[in-house]
């Protein structure tokens, strides 16, 4: 059941050294397109890239069958990479995979892609009979999941399925928070802070007393919550009259989610209420735009479900345990779950990602092949 370890690396260096950050798949996913038909399947590219802004659309792939009575599984990668990822070049140590230095490398999430493509080419070729199969390739992940969330999931005829975009080797996620984004935008009144100042409404102070009351960072063992970018004023002499504050809420229980963003907004709410004007002569007073933004919800798949069963048992036929862990993000794993397919997602040995000193090495690669393979047969 042995894979070709240098068509493996061959095939992840191409990926690799060609460019896809978000919105700009295209190239990846027309060499994907081509190779997969040259490989038998069908190959679907959706219509996402309207609302997704990208180059090109999800790609889905479809194997004929092979010979064994399974349910059918698909398998997940992301096509894109976090910037820096223009004119990467792969250097090989070794074993060892690191990019040149001045950009990501691309095995988040190419080393997935890679893997999934040299399973299919060794069933293939050693006429190995493997269930069921899809694969399915989406765009711009890393930029807030939008590819998976414009996909129509009745394309996938799997209901369960691996996303393969974790680092660490032989561990499955098979937990993530929900994520809300929050926005507070805060009107006051502008006037000339030095011949003026009574008749103003200062938004940043306003903002500022409300951040100050806030409890942020780790909020109890399932959530947590950031105040991440604040944008509002002209120049020192001018009382700012809007500010907006963007933030975070994530958490792996729905309903504490809800608490938090909800205990969030009312002390905006609480100091723009409060606000008084001494002196009588504002024209006016302060307002409050709060924006909740579902952003993705939280994904728990129990050990005894078919998703983790099917990985479990594939793991004993290769005499390896699993670690399953929880993680602190979301991924198109997320989504996956919310439409009516279970996902778990599995390591592909990956490290140092979203990062200039990203590096996979091959037999970690090789070992997430097999892991596939065993699922499939
Ligand atoms: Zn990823």
């Amino acid at each position: 059941m042995s894979i070709n370890l240098e068509r493996l690396a061959s095939v992840f260096t191409t990926l690799c050294e060609i460019d896809s950050p978000s919105k700009q798949e295209g190239r990846v996913a027309a060499y994907l397109k081509s190779l997969f038909a040259d490989m038998g399947a069908e190959v679907i590219e959706d219509d996402s890239a309207d609302k997704t802004g990208s180059d090109c659309g999800n790609l889905f792939v479809r194997f004929p069958k092979g010979g064994l009575d399974r349910e059918p599984v698909f398998f997940n990668c992301h096509m894109d990479t976090v910037l820096p990822a223009i004119g990467v070049k792969v250097k090989r140590e070794g074993e060892i995979f690191t990019s040149a230095g001045d950009t990501v490398l691309g095995s988040d999430d190419k080393a997935g892609i890679a893997a999934l493509i040299e399973v299919m080419r060794t069933l293939q070729e050693k006429n190995i009979p493997y269930g069921p199969v899809e694969y399915v390739f989406t765009t711009c992940e890393e930029i807030g999941l939008l590819g998976v969330k414009a996909l129509d999931p009745t394309f996938i005829h799997a209901k369960i399925g691996y996303a393969l975009d974790s680092s660490g080797i032989n561990r499955v996620v098979v937990g993530a928070p929900a994520a809300n984004r929050i926005t507070a935008e805060i009107k006051g009144i502008a006037a000339h802070a030095g011949l003026s100042p009574e008749k103003g409404i200062n938004a940043i102070h306003l903002a500022a007393r409300a951040m100050a009351r806030l409890k942020l960072g780790r909020l109890d063992p399932e959530s947590t919550a950031n105040i991440g970018l604040i944008e509002g004023g002209i120049a020192s002499n001018i009382i700012p009259e809007s500010v907006l504050v963007t933030g975070e809420v994530r958490s792996h229980a729905v309903k504490l989610l809800a608490e938090h963003t909800e205990h969030i907004r009312s002390i905006f709410q609480a100091e723009i209420d409060n606000w008084t004007d001494p002196d009588g002569v504002v024209a006016g007073r302060p307002s409050l735009d709060f924006r909740i933004i579902d952003d993705y919800p939280a994904m728990k798949l129990e050990r005894g479900s078919a998703v983790i069963k099917r990985v479990e048992t594939a793991a004993a036929a290769l005499d390896r345990k699993l670690d399953y862990v929880v993680a602190g993000g979301g991924s198109d794993a997320n989504i996956f779950n919310s439409y009516s397919t279970q996902c778990a997602i599995l390591s592909t040995g990956m490290d140092k990602v979203h990062s200039t000193r990203e590096t996979i090495t091959l037999s970690d690669m090789a070992l997430t092949a097999e892991l596939i393979m065993a699922i499939l047969t």
